[in-house]
């Protein structure tokens, strides 16, 4: 049987803490309906869910909320702040939490993909002239192989173009086939785009880390690049 909760042992430290940087996060405002909870992609992983985490803040049991894995799993898509009545904000809630987490002991894997963003300007660590070079090189490939597209155009960093587009750095390094048919797209739309060499990674990792500085610097540095060098007006994030 499972033990029950003995609410007089604890205090409420860490929702008050929370609740002074998300003061318009509404957690009070909780009617523990289950909206959120039911449109969750991360509902029942490690046995928790958003309405479960919210009930737990609001019942002081803090350790176990810090400690929970799950706060690292939520995707930060949104979806239950969409759906809720009273419009409580999770994912800003969830943001806070793991702000909360000392940087180095945050999960190894999310704060390796954020480090190698910064350093190299892609999640996967791959560096702009081996993209550059996987990018043209495919694109080589399918304008000969492929009939329709012998005068595919895939550019990287080509000054003016309409509109800058990012790409998730996993398949230039894993799966680089797989870029192919959204090119294919755009060339039959006639679309006028290109890739940018700095920060061309989609993926930011940093946000998912909580780790405002490192999601700042990325998000700088690609905007920087698309105003000051590419002058194109619009960008298209994939991720
Ligand atoms: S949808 Fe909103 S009100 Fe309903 S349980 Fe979730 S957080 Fe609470
Ligand atoms: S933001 Fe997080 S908690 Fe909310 S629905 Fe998405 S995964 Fe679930």
């Amino acid at each position: 049987m499972a033990e029950a909760i003995k609410i007089d042992e604890l205090d409420i430290e860490f929702k008050e803490e929370v609740l002074d940087k998300v003061p318009d996060g509404n957690f009070d405002l909780c009617l523990t309906c289950g909206t959120c909870t039911g449109g969750c992609p991360a509902s029942e992983q490690f046995d928790m869910d958003p309405r479960k985490l919210i009930r737990m803040l609001n019942l002081g049991m803090d350790e176990q909320v810090k400690k929970s894995h799950w706060i690292w799993v939520c995707s930060m898509c949104a979806r239950c702040l969409f759906a809720c009545p009273m419009n409580v904000n999770i994912p800003k809630l969830i943001y806070n939490i793991r702000r909360a987490v000392p940087r180095e002991k945050r999960p190894r894997g999310i704060l390796g993909s954020c480090d190698q963003h910064i350093r190299t300007g892609s999640a996967m660590g791959a560096a702009k002239e081996d993209f550059e070079f996987t990018v043209l090189d495919v694109a080589e490939e399918i304008r000969e192989e492929q009939e329709g597209f012998e005068d595919l155009e895939v550019t990287v960093d080509r000054v003016g173009a309409n509109m800058v587009l990012n790409q998730n750095s996993r398949e230039p390094v894993t799966e680089p086939e797989e870029m192919g048919p959204l090119w294919k797209i755009l060339h039959k739309v006639g679309a006028d785009w290109t890739y940018p060499s700095v920060m061309w990674a989609g993926e930011n990792y940093c946000m998912f880390l909580a780790d405002d500085e490192g999601w700042k610097y990325i998000i700088e540095e690609f905007a920087l690049h698309v105003d000051n060098n590419l002058k194109s007006p619009l960008v298209v994030n994939t991720e």
